[in-house]
Parts: C-alpha cells; structure tokens; sequence
C-alpha cells in the first residue's frame, strides 16, 4: 500500500506513528504544505520567528527524509488533489489542536472517505488527546491542579523508533524549500540565531540529552532564575514536533528512575510539560480562548489606548530593568524566560493597562516557540481573565521580582548592558537611584537609559480602580 503523509506539527521521523504506520505498509509520499494565511482560515497566522524556526526544521526533516515533498497553497484542495494525483491508497496524519486545524482536517479526511482513500489520524503532539481528560462531574477540567492529578496517573506510550527503511515515491513538482519564504530578510534579524538554536530532531535529542544531563539537578528551584541555565528550552522543539511529549516524557522518566535524587525535579519537571497539556485541553474546549476573555467579566475592564507605550514595551525601554531585559532577549533570540514572560506580561496588562491581547500577539510574532494554545492560555493566566488563572489584584512587583530571581542581577546586565555598572541594590530601580550613584555608573536617565513609563505605586493603584469593572460585571 502507498501512503501520503502528512507532516504538520510532527517534523520529525522517530515517534512519529503517522510515518511509522505508513512505512510497514509500503512506500511513502511525505509531504509539507505551507498554508497561505489568507486561504488557511486561521486568524492567527506563523509570526516571523516560528517561521524561521520552521524553515530550519523542514531542513533537519528533509535531510532524513529526501524524498519530503514541500508545497505552498490550500491544504483543503491540494491533499485530496495529491492523492488523486499520486494514486496514494491511503493518507496518513498526525493531529493538530488548533480550531481552524480541527475544522480543516475534519473536511479534508470526509472529502477523501468519499472518494475512497483510507485516512487515519494519529495522537502525537500531546500526551493526552484534550477529550480524554474530564472531571469526575464529566465535562472539561478548568482547574491545573485536578488536571494533572488524573493525567499523571494515566500510562504513557513508549515511542516508536524511526523507521528503519523507507522507500519514497517519486514525486517531481513540489518547491524548493526556499520558495516557501520563510527566512526573514531585509532585515534578516535573525541572522545569528543558527548559534543559538538548532531546529529539527537531533537539535531537540541533544537539547533533552544536555537537560537531563545538566539541567534537571535542581529544576524544581532554580527554573525561575533567568540568570541560570537549568531550564530545558524545549518548548520551540515541541511546537514544531522536532520532538515528541512522549519522548521527553519517558527519557525524563528513564533518568528519574536512573538516579533517584532527581524525583522531585523529574516530577516538577513533568508537571511543566503537563502545563502545555493543560493549554491544549482549554483550547480544545474553549476555541475562543485566543481571542474572547475566558471570564467574559473582563470585557468591562477600561483598557488603555495602546500608542506609544506599547512600542516601548515592545522596544524594551519601559525603564524598569527586569520588563525591559525580558523584552530585548525576546527580540534578540526569539525566547523569553517564563519567569521574567510572567513579569513582563503583567507589566503590560496591569502596569500600562493594556489589553492582553497586544501582548499575546507581539509574543506570537517574535517567540520561536509561539504556540496558539500556550501563549493564549498564559497571557489570560496573566491577566486574571482565563481559567484557573492569577488573582487580578495580585500584581507583580517587577522590582522585588528582580532582586529576588535575578539576585546577582547577571541577567538584566546581559540584556541592559547600559546599566551594567549600576550595582545590585539600585539595579532594579535605576529611577530611585541617588543622582551621584548614577553618575559614577555613567547613566543619565532619560538620555542612557529610560525613564520609568509609570510609577509602581500608582500604577498598581489605578490597575486594581479599573478591576472594580470587572468586578462590577462579573
Ligand atoms: P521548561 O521549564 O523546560 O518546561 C518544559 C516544557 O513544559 C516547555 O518546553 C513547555 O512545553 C512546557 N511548559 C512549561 N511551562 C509552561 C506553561 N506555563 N504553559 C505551557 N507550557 C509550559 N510556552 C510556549 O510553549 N509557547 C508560547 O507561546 C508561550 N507563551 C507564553 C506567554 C506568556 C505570557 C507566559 C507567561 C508563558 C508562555 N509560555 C509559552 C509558557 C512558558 O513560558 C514556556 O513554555 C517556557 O518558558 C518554555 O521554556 P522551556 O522549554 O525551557 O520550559
């Protein structure tokens, strides 16, 4: 039997069922479409960093698959054209989660039923398919905590290895990958981000190999300093499926079990990777979570004209250090550190007063990692309006926030280099700083470095006058 593959959020060959099924039945078509946003339905289209991170992932994935096929167009008219096309017997997938992706493959796989091709869909990208899970009532969990309490009693799948042998079928008409645009230039901001990253499946092995090695010691703590590297980076990897949740979940396990001072981290490390879980399981049940509030109460929240203020939380120079840092390592790296994402996120929403939804899509524009079902979920977190999210009123303090995770201050003097000879008690408040103490450190706020765009105190005062709204409506 000849099989079409599918590849989507799966670009990898190891633990992957829909290309191991398909490869003990015959020979394979694996193919990638780039859908064109216009034509795709989706609202929320690849920001520029998921792009380049998919261009170096569909390259890792062709090197191990050369007969991969790369198209651009209409998925909804080319996969059933293909097949006819090809004269494939059946067309294999594995699932995706998002709203526009549920509706799209449900019509692809009737269209093909109908005109007589076998389709199957696999479970891959999750650990748990988002239906599986549900409270003892019945009906979708909205809380983490009982979410992960029955998820982590379930068995996991041990992964498929890559298929040993495969034979491909021949195919001449699909695109260079280069045609499918998705490299930056004019300018190419990311032109030093291959030393940084490397997408694809042996990227991602050698990543979870280096965690577990290095990292894993001491996670349960040490992952909300920004300034220490024992987090795994992983999240770009998962989007793009250059590695399976199964996997790292098991190979997690196996060190777990190998070394077992590492259970308390191993288990804190697998409740982060149930997080991601959780965001898919929200998005599945509430499809408007990337663009309603969860809590429709906070559609009275008096949100602020966006303007200049959110250029500046954009550009980094809001004049508080830590926002600032998180921002120009998201600009220059295409990642974000979840703790200062958490600081920087509430910096905008509660401090500036703007709607979550100007951050949620700068975020989606410029993380490698942007993921529809993750960042919608953790900025709703953030703004008090999503499910099981942070109180409102809780607003974080992003100077004690930066002394107490960014102690020796490595991080934001890596980011805010001007700022370097500040010393640490004045480092996370430049705008408090005795005006000698500054000159000795060669800042002239306003000039070097930013004035701060709000102060704390009131900022957070008219933060909580606007929640009584929400309160009001709620
Ligand atoms: P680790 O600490 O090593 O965790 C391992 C894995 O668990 C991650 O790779 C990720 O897949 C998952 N994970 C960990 N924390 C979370 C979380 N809070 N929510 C969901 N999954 C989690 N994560 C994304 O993958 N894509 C996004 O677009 C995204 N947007 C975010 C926006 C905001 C405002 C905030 C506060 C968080 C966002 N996160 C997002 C969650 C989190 O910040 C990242 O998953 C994490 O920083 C990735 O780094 P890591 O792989 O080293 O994480």
């Amino acid at each position: 039997m000849t099989t079409l593959v599918w590849f989507r959020q799966d670009l990898r060959t190891s633990d992957n069922p829909a290309l191991h099924e398909a490869a003990n039945k015959g020979p394979v078509l694996p193919v990638f479409i780039l859908d064109e946003p216009d034509q795709s339905g989706e609202d929320h289209p690849l920001g520029g960093a998921s792009r380049w991170w998919l261009h170096h992932s569909l390259a890792a994935l062709k090197r191990n698959l050369p007969g991969l096929v790369f198209l651009r167009g209409n998925a909804r008219y080319l996969i059933p054209h293909l097949a006819r096309q090809t004269g494939v017997s059946a067309v294999h997938w594995n699932r995706c989660y998002e709203p526009h992706a549920i509706e799209r493959d449900r019509d692809i796989k009737s269209a093909l039923k109908e005109e007589g091709f076998e389709v199957k869909s696999f479970k891959a990208s999750l650990l748990y398919e988002p239906w599986e899970l549900e409270t003892r009532a019945g009906g979708p969990f909205k809380v983490y905590s009982p979410f992960w309490k029955t998820a982590r009693q379930r068995e996991i799948d041990a992964p498929l290895s890559a298929p040993r042998e495969l034979e491909f079928l021949k195919f001449d008409e699909g695109e260079e990958l280069e045609n499918l645009k998705l490299l930056p230039h004019s300018p190419n901001w990311a032109a030093d981000w291959q030393d940084l990253w490397q997408p694809g499946e042996e990227g991602a092995e050698k990543r979870l190999r280096s965690f577990l090695k290095d990292g894993l010691d001491g996670y349960g703590e040490l992952r909300n300093r920004p300034d220490r590297p024992n987090i795994s980076r992983l999240s770009p990897h998962l989007h793009c499926g250059d590695i399976s949740p199964g996997k790292v979940w098991h190979e997690t396990r196996r060190r777990m079990s190998q070394d077992g001072a590492l259970a308390g981290d191993g288990m804190k490390f697998l409740s982060e990777l149930a997080w991601r879980e959780f965001s898919y399981h929200l998005l599945y049940h509430f499809p408007h979570l990337p663009s309603d509030n969860w809590r429709p109460a906070f559609d009275a929240y008096p949100w602020r004209e966006a303007g200049d203020d959110l250029r500046r939380w954009q550009m980094g120079q809001t004049g508080y250090p830590i926002v600032d840092a998180g921002m120009r390592e998201l600009w220059r790296t295409g990642y974000m550190h979840n703790r200062v994402r958490m600081v920087a996120a509430s910096f905008l929403i509660k401090h500036l007063r703007l709607d979550w939804r100007h951050g949620e899509a700068w975020f989606r524009d410029t993380l490698v990692d942007a993921d529809l079902a993750s960042n919608s979920a953790s900025w709703q977190w953030v703004a008090g309006s999503g499910a099981d999210a942070a109180p409102y009123f809780r607003i974080f303090n992003p100077i004690t926030q930066g002394r107490k995770f960014d102690p020796d201050g490595i991080y934001v003097r890596r980011w805010v280099p001007e700022l370097e000879k500040l010393g640490n008690a004045h480092l996370f408040a430049p705008f408090d700083t005795p005006p000698e103490v500054l000159e000795r450190a060669g800042i002239t706020l306003g000039e070097t470095y930013p004035h701060p765009l709000v102060d704390h105190a009131s900022a957070r005062q008219a933060a909580l006058e606007g929640y009584e709204a929400v309160k009001q409506a709620g």
